[in-house]
């Protein structure tokens, strides 16, 4: 009888050991301190990427892993079972990835994709959600108007994992009622870190707001059409969103053998 097959591939078995192994290695032993004091370690980023762990969803041309969101939601499982809050983190890197596949532009890519894929790590972000919208996006504020070959950018961004501390962001904003995408960098104008959410759990993982003051960003960082953001940001959440799920997943199974090793 043939059907879909659930069994995993040698290369996801292999990438499976790699992320459990580095779970088991460089955030479980961690999870505890960093949880109490709000903290993501120093240097674990760059062993994180070192391990191709920040960059396994970016295509193999642009220097990253390829793999599909199958796989990437396979090694979230085994990184949140080392520690949810310092995975969030680290796959947050690969967050502008989808956005940038669907929409960015050859320059974009190429600019983009490198540096997320390089190895010293990026930290990176992407911002949809404000203090009065969340699970319904389109009743977003943000707004972006066209000003020669600049944008400017006004509203506030809240609850976003590395928000204000990133190297890349992808943000949405409205432009003449349109959801559209931008790309932010570090230094830009106008565009001010929040504050810290100091959160109930996952507190190893640094969730900030971004503040959008007349921010001047050039046309040339619009990632595809004006008005095409809501499609951008469905096929992001299409791929994320199971990857949460696995996450949790994680989380279960690392509380089932705390739970187990205390009984
Ligand atoms: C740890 C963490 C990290 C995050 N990282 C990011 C990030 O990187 N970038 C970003 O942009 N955002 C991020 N968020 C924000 C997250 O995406 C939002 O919290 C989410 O979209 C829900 O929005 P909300 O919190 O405003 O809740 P609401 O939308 O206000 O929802 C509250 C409750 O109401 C329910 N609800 C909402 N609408 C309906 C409806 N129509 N019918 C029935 N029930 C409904 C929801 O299911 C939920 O239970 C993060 C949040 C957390 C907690």
């Amino acid at each position: 009888m043939s059907g879909p097959s659930f069994e995993l591939t040698e290369e996801q078995r292999e990438l499976q050991r790699v992320a459990h192994e580095f779970a088991e290695r460089e955030l479980r032993p961690v999870a505890a301190e960093c949880d109490a004091r709000s903290e993501f370690p120093d240097g674990l980023l760059e062993r994180a990427a070192r391990a191709g762990l920040t960059s396994y969803a970016i295509p193999e041309e642009y220097g990253g892993g390829g793999v599909s969101a199958m796989t990437a939601s396979l090694i979230a499982e085994e990184l949140s079972w080392g520690c949810a809050g310092l995975a969030g983190t680290i796959q947050a890197t690969m967050f502008p990835v989808r956005p940038l596949l669907y929409a960015g532009s050859q320059e974009q890519r190429d600019r983009y994709l490198r540096l997320l894929a390089s190895e010293p790590g990026t930290l990176a972000a992407i911002a949809f959600t404000e203090p009065h919208a969340g699970s319904d996006l389109t009743a977003i504020r943000a707004s972006a108007v066209r000003e020669g070959d600049d944008y400017l950018l006004n509203g506030e961004k809240c609850y976003v994992t590395n928000g204000g501390i990133a190297a890349i962001t992808v943000v949405f904003a409205k432009v003449d009622g349109g959801m559209t995408a931008f790309v932010l960098e570090d230094g830009d104008p106008g565009v001010v870190a929040g504050r810290k959410e100091d959160k109930l759990g996952l507190k190893a993982s640094y969730t900030g707001s971004i503040l959008l003051e007349d921010a001047r960003i050039p046309a040339a960082r619009r990632l595809g059409e004006e008005g095409q953001g809501l499609a951008l940001a469905m096929d992001f959440f299409e791929a994320s969103r199971p990857q949460v799920a696995a996450a949790a997943v994680g989380v279960a199974r690392a509380a089932f053998e705390h739970a187990a090793d205390y009984a």
